[in-house]
């Protein structure tokens, strides 16, 4: 018998959200996530399952009942022929990246952390760059999911195949994730090379850029033209880095967090510190090569808020162009950098940000400095109206303000997805405050 235990303070990484399940499960078996569902059954509670707690909002929030997928994180099977892995829903992709490299296979794009789980990944339409690669959720072959009624469900291109496409973005929705089967590649190394540029550059070259690199993404500093291309490619090339690790933290941590506390109390100040980092950090390029996970995943350095909207490819230079006049009207707003800017290929699951449509995703930053909240209303709340007038989508684990309305209009499956959800959970079971709103 599975024991859930009270008085669990859930938070995620940023420390932006939190909630108190009334009671805190960590199952290690299916059978187990079953007694969980029919005791939630029982005494009508709802049920929120939890990854990595990565999540920049409240998705993975409940005051009910919580399930933390830890202990389920076990590889089940390696298919070496079919360069396949399936793993179980709760294990990180730092242990998956692991396990792949152990046996000459990777990951062929992953986001830039690898603390977050197998489920947790795909249900929120985790995204990398490169215009040839969908979102993480595209490298999903096959799940098994058990519904509100203690079914299990394959699911695959084949096997339930409606179910599929919305479980590869679920929301944490549909049910509980148990195990998850990911497409994988030889392993490879990857030669990142980072140049810097200007806004007016990339954004009149943007086709050449992407197709001069598989993994193309650039940053934009925000108040000034500056931009940092970053081209990631394949390589035979042995690992090396020019830049040192010590330098590194010691400036892109220590040095950048103090200066941003600073320029909470001297706003004005703000323009020079991103003009100031990019001559220190971005001006002189830099070449690397590293084993692939390594180069994807970079130290997101310290708590943040953000907003990452999808928008059509062919919308990146207007919304970029947009953005940046706000800024120059509205001098009183600040923004730190780097505005990142990355790009995805179209697909066909249901509620995915790029569900038939190449995307450039736009993700906006503000840190917080030392824990200390910083100001972005007026900044978040423009971006928003930039990203809506020209038909994005919000990434579904950041913050938005979208509710049902929005989300009809900007998904054409979205009334599909609904009826598969209340198909499967007709009582609501794995509802919260933000899917209330997502939903209803
Ligand atoms: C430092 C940092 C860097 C990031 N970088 C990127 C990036 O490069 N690209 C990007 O797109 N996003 C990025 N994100 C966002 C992040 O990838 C997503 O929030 C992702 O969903 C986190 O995974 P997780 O395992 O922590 O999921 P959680 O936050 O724990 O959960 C996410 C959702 O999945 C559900 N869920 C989790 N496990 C299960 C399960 N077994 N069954 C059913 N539902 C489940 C939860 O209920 C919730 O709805 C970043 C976030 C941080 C904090």
């Amino acid at each position: 018998m599975v024991l859930g235990r009270g008085g669990y303070k859930f938070q995620n990484w940023a420390q932006t959200y939190g909630s108190t399940p009334e009671l805190y499960f960590q199952p290690t078996s299916a059978e187990e996530v079953k007694e969980i569902l029919d005791l939630a059954r029982q005494r009508s509670k709802r049920v929120k399952v939890v990854g990595g707690g990565h999540s920049p909002s409240d998705i993975a929030c409940t005051d009910d009942f919580m399930i933390r997928m830890d202990k389920m994180n076990r590889v089940l099977k390696i298919d070496k022929d079919k360069k396949q892995v399936t793993v179980e829903a709760g294990i990180l992709l730092t242990q998956v990246n692991e396990v792949l490299a152990q046996n000459g296979m990777a990951l062929s794009n992953i986001g830039a952390v690898s603390e977050v789980a197998a489920a947790g990944v795909i249900g929120t339409g985790t995204h990398n760059t490169g215009i040839t690669h969908g979102i993480l959720a595209t490298q999903v072959v096959a799940l098994t999911m058990m519904s509100a009624s203690g079914e299990i469900l394959d699911c695959s291109e084949s096997v339930n195949a409606d179910i599929f496409q919305a479980a590869r973005l679920h929301l944490g929705s549909l049910g509980v994730i148990l195990t998850v089967t990911l497409q994988c590649k030889a392993a490879f190394h990857l030669q990142e090379i980072q140049l810097p540029s200007t806004l007016p550059e990339v954004l009149d070259n943007l086709d050449r850029h992407l197709n001069s690199s598989e993994y193309f993404r650039f940053f934009w500093f925000p108040h000034s033209d500056n931009v940092s291309v970053f081209y990631q490619d394949a390589t035979d090339k042995p690992p090396c880095s020019k830049s040192s690790w010590l330098w590194d933290r010691f400036v892109g941590y220590y040095l950048l967090e103090f200066l941003l506390w600073i320029s909470t109390f001297i706003p004005r100040l703000l323009p020079g510190i991103n003009r100031f980092f990019f001559w220190l950090l971005f001006s002189g390029g830099n070449d690397r090569v590293d084993i692939s996970y390594k180069v994807f995943n970079f130290d997101c350095l310290f708590k943040q808020h953000v907003q990452d909207w999808a928008i059509p490819i062919e919308k990146t230079k207007e919304a970029i162009q947009q953005l940046k006049s706000w800024l120059e009207r509205n001098r009183q707003v600040v923004a730190h950098f780097p505005v990142e800017v990355r790009f995805a290929k179209g697909d066909e699951i249901l509620l995915s940000p790029c569900y038939q449509r190449d995307s450039c995703y736009m993700n906006i930053i503000m840190y917080r400095p030392y824990g200390k909240d910083v100001p972005h209303q007026d900044y978040w709340s423009e971006y928003e109206k930039i990203m809506k007038r020209v038909g994005g989508r919000p990434h579904w684990a950041k913050a938005h303000t979208c509710t049902r309305k929005d989300f009809e209009k900007m998904y054409p499956a979205f009334g599909k997805f609904k009826t598969i959800r209340e198909k499967l959970d007709p009582t609501g079971m794995f509802l919260n405050t933000y899917l209330e709103k997502v939903f209803y």
